[in-house]
């Protein structure tokens, strides 16, 4: 079974058009790469050839190695970091809560077991915590302060009031180092992005969208995408953060609800039916953030054609017209059929084909996890999601898997790809009406406000 090989990128990367000589680029600062553990005794000890030989070319892109040089036409490749940690796998929710940290870990070996974390521009790049004056960026000191108390067994009536002990927010020990390690995970892939050393970085361990500056909810208890996105826009002019999570993103849309060098763009089962109970069109942001909030909420039942559509019609023209410099991509796959705490009757093939879209944007983009109750389902949806966000071309990879397996099933023989659910007359009726309507209300709110 192969491993995966741990790669450090060499050098610069073809994104930002820079000249790259010999692949090298300027020296890494300090340690760059920490690699986990347990992947460290696969790597080689004597590469066969120059790691700069391995380096990613863009179109036209003057090359020079070992003293050849030449204008190299190839395709260009992406550079694609897995955020992944022995340490983080060893953080547990309760075991009776549904949140399962183990599905980072579940899709690392999917991965590894496919040889899909190998080749030469795809590495799995390790992290540290989060130092308290970077969360201090997003949520409070006595937030922070409280929070630490209340994993220490002290919840009083100001842990209660920040949500801590709710069922979907469970109180255990270790909440505060793990919170604090996915946020680390997350922030390290913008750095990623922000230092040329990747073009797609992904994080299964992070996605925390609900927490808020002073409180925990629905699994989330420090919320690393609003830290990401805080962070990428302190060094870039316009952050686009784009949601696919069942659940709407309310954490993170309060957090640039004014704000218009963050956009907000969340794809997710109606309020009506879901928690948290927002998202809807009328919610477009206020002030200098007027129009610069969007929802898409989708009814129960909605199935891939029907999600497909609503994607297509949002997503690409406001994209378009906002141009980010980098999309912060929040991939939660609670909304595949079948996922026990939401209604959605999503197959994984929508995730990867959002996600070809995403990257379809041509823009750098750090991808989280998020929800997603069915955990193998879950992580299979995510190694997919990662094939397709390093560029594995699913349909001409017999290892991806075409059509291969039932839903239910966690035989992996067919390969990472869900087999089409049949939709009924029935299920159209209920769902395709109430989507042209939100289609339709997005438009009318938001287009105006980008010139469409
Ligand atoms: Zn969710």
């Amino acid at each position: 079974m192969p491993r995966s090989r741990v790669v450090a990128f060499p050098g610069h990367h073809a994104l930002h058009g820079r000249k790259i000589r010999g692949g090298l680029g300027r020296p890494p600062r300090g340690k760059l790469y920490s690699p986990p553990r347990d992947a460290l005794p696969t790597r080689r000890a004597t590469p066969s050839r120059p790691a700069a030989m391995f380096a990613p070319v863009a179109p036209g892109i003057t090359l020079e190695i070992a003293g050849q040089s030449g204008t190299i036409t190839a395709m260009a490749k992406r550079r694609a970091a897995f955020l992944h940690s022995a340490e983080i796998e060893g953080y547990h929710y309760p075991p009776d809560c549904p949140f399962k940290t183990e599905r980072a870990g579940m899709t690392r070996r999917i991965l590894d077991g496919m040889g899909l974390l190998d080749g030469p521009d795809r590495a799995e790049v390790g992290f540290q915590a989060a130092p308290r004056a970077v969360l201090e960026r997003f949520h409070t000191a006595r937030y922070l302060d409280t929070m630490q108390r209340t994993a220490a067994g002290d919840l009083d009536v100001a842990g209660l009031g920040m949500g801590f002990g709710q069922p979907e927010v469970p109180v255990f020990r270790e909440m505060v180092e793990y919170a604090a390690l996915a946020c680390g995970a997350t922030l390290r892939g913008a750095d990623l992005l922000l230092d040329g050393e990747a073009d797609v970085a992904f994080n299964p361990s992070g996605g925390y969208h609900h927490a808020r500056p002073e409180a925990a909810a629905g699994f989330c208890y420090m919320n690393d995408v609003a830290l990401a996105c805080l962070a990428l826009a302190e060094r870039v002019d316009r952050v686009l953060f784009l949601d696919v999570d069942v659940h709407h993103s309310d954490g993170v849309q309060d957090a640039f609800y004014d704000r218009r060098d963050v956009m907000t763009l969340s794809f997710h089962e109606t309020g009506d039916a879901l928690f948290p109970g927002t998202g809807y069109p009328r919610e477009i942001g206020t002030g200098d953030g007027e129009g610069y909030s969007v929802n898409v909420p989708l009814p129960p039942g909605t199935y891939d054609d029907a999600y497909l559509r609503a994607f297509e019609a949002v997503a690409p023209p406001l994209v378009g017209a906002f141009d980010p410099d980098v999309i912060v991509y929040e991939v939660g796959a609670d909304g595949l059929a079948g996922d026990p705490l939401a209604d959605l009757a999503l197959t994984n093939n929508t995730y990867a084909e959002v996600t070809r879209q995403v990257m379809a944007f041509g823009k750098p983009v750090l991808a989280t996890g998020g929800g997603g109750y069915h955990p193998e389902n879950t992580a299979r949806a995510w190694a997919l999601v990662w094939s397709v966000l390093a560029g594995e071309h699913a349909q001409d990879t017999l290892r991806v898997g075409l059509g291969g397996v039932l839903l239910e099933s966690t035989d992996w023989q067919g390969g990472l790809r869900d087999r089409a659910l049949v939709t009924t007359d029935a299920q159209r009726a209920a769902v395709d009406g109430a989507v042209e309507r939100t289609i339709d209300e997005v438009r009318r709110r938001v287009f105006p406000f980008h010139g469409l």
